[in-house]
C-alpha cells in the first residue's frame, strides 16, 4: 500500500514552530530573517568545485535566490567563481553573487554543502567516507555557529550517507537536512519515459527511490503519464514498454553518471539544476513533491536510514514522506537499498 507520513508531529515534538503554510516563519518573527517579509533569501554554498559553482550559476540563472554566497577551503577558487557568475547576472536575474567567509553566511535560509575530498588511488569507499566525515565535522560546525536556522542541503557524494552524517553532526531534526538524493535520477527516468511515450517529461509522474547510486530502484509499477499508468498509455500510443525498452531505460538512468564521468570527468549541470529546483521549492514554500534524501524512521523495516522517496518540500524543509505503491520486486529492491545504506553509514566512525 502507498502511504503518506506527515512530519509535523516530529516538528511539534522537538518544539520547533515554523508557522502555518504561507505564513512567516516563527524564526523570522523572532528577528532571524530566514525569508524576510519581502521574500528575500540568501543561499550559502560551501565547497565551490564543479557542483557548488554550477549550483550557484543555476540559482542565479533561475533567480531563485536573492543572494548567493560562495565559500571554499580555497578562497581564490570561490572568489573566481563568484566573479565569473556575478558577471552573468545582468543577463539573467537580480541575484547577487559574492564570495565570503562563514560569518557572511549569517541569516542564510539554505546552505548547500558541496564540499568534499577526492578519492585517493587505492582508497576504499569507507576510508573516503571517513575523510569526508572529518571535512563535514568542520564545515557543519561552522554553519551551525553562524546560521543554525538554515535548512541544510547536502550535495556531496555518496549523498545519502553524507546526509545522514550531516543530520548526526548537526543535531538538526531530519526534516531540515535534505540530500539531493535521487532528484537527478528521477529527472533522467522521466526524461527517458517521456521520450519513449512522446509526452513531456513534466507530464510523467515517476520516481527513482532508494540510493543515489547503483542500488537505486526505478518505480516502474506506479509511474503515470498524466493520470494513466504508463503501460496502458504506452499501449494506447502504440509504443509498448517491452523488456528491451525497460532494460534500456533502466541502464540509461542507473548508469548515466558513469557515462558522463568517462566523457568529461564529473557530472555537475544536472545536479546543479536539481539543487536549484529544491531551493526554489523551499523559498516559495511550494510543498512540491520531489524525490530527495532525508533520514527516515522506517524504510521497508530498516530503521533510521537516509535515502530517497518522494517527499513534500517547502519552507520548513520536508513536511511529509510519500511511500508509493510498489510491486513485490520493487519492495524487495528498496529493502536491499536501505539495508546497504544503513550498513555503510554504520561503518563510518563519527
Ligand atoms: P565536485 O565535482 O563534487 O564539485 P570538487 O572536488 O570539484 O568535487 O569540489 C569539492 C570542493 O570542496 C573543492 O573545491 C574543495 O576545495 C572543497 N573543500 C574541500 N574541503 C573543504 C572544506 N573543509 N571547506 C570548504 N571547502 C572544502
Amino acid at each position: 500500500m502507498g502511504q503518506v507520513t506527515r512530519c509535523e508531529p516530529e516538528v511539534a515534538k522537538r518544539g520547533r514552530s515554523f508557522g502555518g503554510r504561507g505564513g512567516v516563519c516563527a524564526e523570522s518573527k523572532r528577528g532571524i530573517h530566514l525569508y524576510g517579509e519581502e521574500g528575500r533569501m540568501k543561499v550559502g554554498i560551501v565547497g565551490t568545485g564543479m557542483v557548488g559553482s554550477a549550483a550557484a550559476y543555476a540559482l542565479g540563472m533561475r533567480g531563485v535566490a536573492s543572494e548567493v554566497v560562495l565559500l571554499d577551503r580555497d578562497p581564490a577558487l570561490a572568489e573566481a567563481h563568484a566573479l565569473d557568475i556575478a558577471h552573468a547576472m545582468p543577463f539573467a536575474s537580480g541575484t547577487t553573487v559574492a564570495n565570503g567567509d562563514y560569518d557572511s553566511l549569517r541569516d542564510a535560509g539554505v546552505v548547500i554543502i558541496a564540499a568534499g575530498v577526492a578519492q585517493r588511488p587505492g582508497e576504499t569507499r569507507v576510508d573516503l567516507l571517513g575523510r569526508n566525515a572529518v571535512v563535514f565535522r568542520e564545515v557543519i560546525g561552522e554553519i551551525m555557529r553562524v546560521c543554525p536556522e538554515a535548512i541544510l542541503l547536502v550535495a556531496s557524494n555518496p549523498v545519502d550517507i553524507m546526509t545522514q552524517i550531516t543530520t548526526e553532526i548537526s543535531g538538526l531534526p531530519a526534516h531540515r537536512v535534505i540530500g539531493s538524493g535521487t532528484i537527478l535520477d528521477t529527472a533522467r527516468f522521466r526524461n527517458l519515459l517521456g521520450a519513449h511515450l512522446g509526452v513531456s517529461p513534466r507530464s510523467i509522474h515517476g520516481y527513482v527511490l532508494g540510493e543515489h547510486g547503483d542500488s537505486q530502484v526505478l518505480a516502474w509499477s506506479c509511474a503515470l503519464a498524466g493520470a494513466t499508468p504508463i503501460a496502458a498509455f504506452a499501449a494506447q500510443v502504440g509504443a509498448p514498454i517491452t523488456e528491451a525498452v525497460r532494460v534500456r531505460i533502466d541502464d540509461q538512468t542507473r548508469n548515466a553518471a558513469y557515462r558522463i564521468v568517462s566523457g568529461k570527468g564529473s557530472t555537475y549541470y544536472g545536479i546543479a539544476a536539481g539543487l536549484a529546483r529544491i531551493v526554489g521549492a523551499i523559498r516559495q514554500d511550494e510543498q512540491a513533491v520531489l524525490s530527495v534524501s532525508t533520514v527516515t524512521a522506517d524504510v521497508e523495516g530498516v530503521r533510521d536510514v537516509a535515502l530517497s522517496v518522494p517527499r513534500v518540500v517547502g519552507r520548513a524543509g520536508v513536511t511529509a514522506d510519500l511511500f508509493p505503491n510498489l510491486d513485490i520486486g520493487e519492495h524487495a529492491a528498496l529493502h536491499r537499498s536501505a539495508t546497504l545504506l544503513r550498513g555503510l553509514f554504520e561503518s563510518v566512525a563519527l
